[in-house]
């Protein structure tokens, strides 16, 4: 088969086209190396779905994000995924800080954000945000700026994608691309793939990807952040809290989870490894430090997780979006932050791209732009658990304590469209894992899940695909092995 578009990359961006090119009466293939879509950078940052102010006016990913926060609304409407506009502060504790949060302000709505306001008034400031440093002097509050669950968000855009006929191939990582004919040939290391249109979503790996039809013309920098996680409940914030921000980064902010933990981070360190993952104590000391700086009186000894994200910067320091000269080629790369904020702006970018190389953009009569939030058991009201429980006891089996997941969940994460395969799948669908104990009690149960419903061996179960199996095999098994071998 020769699919209308080839999407390369399962990421946020990767996941925001195919849903919405789902629309559209054409065949659309997504290919994705990692066992799970959202394996890569969209797995981890900060989540914040940014006002827009903040980038220089030069770079079209200042107008991406004003444009995508606005498209985040109606989106979150159809695919209920988890997003809420809590608001944002950016800090000024020096008072030379407040002119360029004034700046920050005015260009800002020349710009049509919504919502912006300098409050100087430290009274005020500390009644909105009580565990703020009291060496503030003013902050810029951003109402539009809100919290989005990145990898809900991508298995949500998933899931509707694959309801509306797009397929998704996972555990395929593209290894050479041929052009010929106006057709592209995809190789993967198992499989080919054919295509008149090719989009390259692949995040660090893009300029690689773009590299495999002759295209050489950026590189990425993979830029480290590291975070550190607090347990829930240990201290109250309301608002995004970012430091004014400096020439390369936003800053190492404060700010809760729509679960109810803080974290603080990310501190910024260009690599050359596009997976150097790790976290330093140095790093951790950076992050904490500058965590301090906003919210004095963080909850140290409370930390429950320190986890590191990559981004994806490209020398130019803006995204490139761009129909190259190869026909029917879109690079989609360098999809540094506000990337996330900015998905569905990206998209339609691609829209008006694909739209002038001719593809057929009419309406599917079928096409159906909702997704329903999947059911969770902390959700539900007492009277609603008993209902549930009677109608079906796997909604009464408690999987993950700390996190109260139903094992009803668990299995409707494997079986939905794009559904889990591993247990990180699992885990970042309904939770098992993400509490104090970090998977310590459930992890086995959820692994009888899976091997029960896909029906493969416990064995077989990964944390995260290839390479990653969690057990070897049985223990008995082995022991009698090696008595065996031993005679
Ligand atoms: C520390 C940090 C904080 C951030 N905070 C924010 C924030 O608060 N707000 C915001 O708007 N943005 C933020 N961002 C940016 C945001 O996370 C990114 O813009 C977004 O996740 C990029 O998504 P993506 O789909 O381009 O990349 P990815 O999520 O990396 O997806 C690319 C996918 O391509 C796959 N792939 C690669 N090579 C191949 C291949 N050869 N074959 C097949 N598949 C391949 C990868 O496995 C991966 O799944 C942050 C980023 C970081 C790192």
């Amino acid at each position: 088969m020769i699919y209308d578009v080839i999407i390369i990359g399962g990421g946020v961006i990767g996941c925001c086209i195919a849903r919405t090119l789902s629309k559209y009466n054409i065949s659309v293939a997504l290919l994705e190396k990692e066992a799970d879509i959202a394996s890569g950078t969209t797995k981890a940052n900060s989540g914040v779905v940014h006002a827009g102010y903040d980038a220089d006016r030069k770079y079209i990913k200042r107008n991406l994000c004003i444009r995508g926060n606005y498209l985040f609304t109606k989106a979150h409407k159809e695919l209920n995924f988890p997003f809420k506009r809590i608001g944002s502060f950016v800090v000024a504790l020096e008072d030379d800080q407040i002119e360029q949060l004034n700046e920050h302000k005015q260009l800002g709505i020349q710009d049509g954000i919504p919502g912006l306001e300098l409050i100087l008034d430290k009274e005020k400031i500390l009644e909105m945000e009580p565990n703020l440093t009291p060496d503030v002097k003013g902050v810029l509050h951003a109402t539009s700026a809100g919290l989005v669950s990145p990898y809900e968000l991508s298995f949500a855009l998933a899931e509707n994608a694959a309801k509306n006929r797009v397929k998704f191939f996972r555990n395929q990582e593209v290894i050479k691309i041929r052009h010929q004919d106006y057709i592209f040939t995809v190789r993967t290391r198992t499989d080919e793939f054919k295509g008149s249109n090719l989009i390259n979503a692949a995040g660090l790996y893009s300029s690689n990807i773009s590299k495999m039809l002759g295209l050489d013309y950026f590189d990425i920098i993979p830029r480290k952040g590291e975070y550190i996680l607090f347990d829930r409940n240990q201290i109250h914030i309301n608002k995004i809290l970012f430091p004014s921000p400096t020439k390369i980064s936003k800053g190492i902010l404060v700010c809760p989870t729509l679960h109810g933990n803080v974290f603080v981070g990310p501190n910024a360190q260009n690599l050359i490894d596009v997976q150097d993952l790790s976290t330093t104590t140095a790093g951790l000391k950076e992050v904490l430090e500058g965590g301090k700086k906003l919210v004095p009186n963080l909850p140290v000894r409370s930390s429950i997780r320190n986890f590191a994200g990559l981004r994806a910067v490209p020398d130019t320091m803006d995204f490139i979006i761009d129909n190259t000269d190869v026909y029917g080629f879109i690079n989609v790369a360098g999809i540094m932050s506000p990337g996330l904020t900015s998905c569905f702006s990206i998209a339609e970018r691609v829209e008006e791209f694909l739209e002038l190389l001719g593809v057929n953009m009419t309406i599917k009569e079928d096409y159906d732009p909702n997704r329903p939030a999947p059911e969770h058991f902390t959700q539900f009201s007492k009277k609603q658990i008993d209902k549930k429980v009677k109608e079906d006891p796997a909604w009464g089996r408690i999987i993950c304590r700390c996190e109260t997941v139903a094992e009803r969940e668990i299995i409707n994460a494997i079986h939905a469209p794009v559904g889990a395969r591993t247990v990180d799948g699992v885990k970042f669908r309904c939770r098992p894992g993400m509490g104090r104990c970090q998977g310590g009690f459930c992890r086995p149960k959820v692994m009888e899940i899976l091997s029960r419903e896909l029906q493969i061996p416990y064995e077989d179960i990964t944390k995260r695909g290839e390479d990653t199996n969690i057990v070897l095999g049985k223990t008995k098994d082995r022991i009698l092995n090696q008595i065996e071998e031993q005679r």
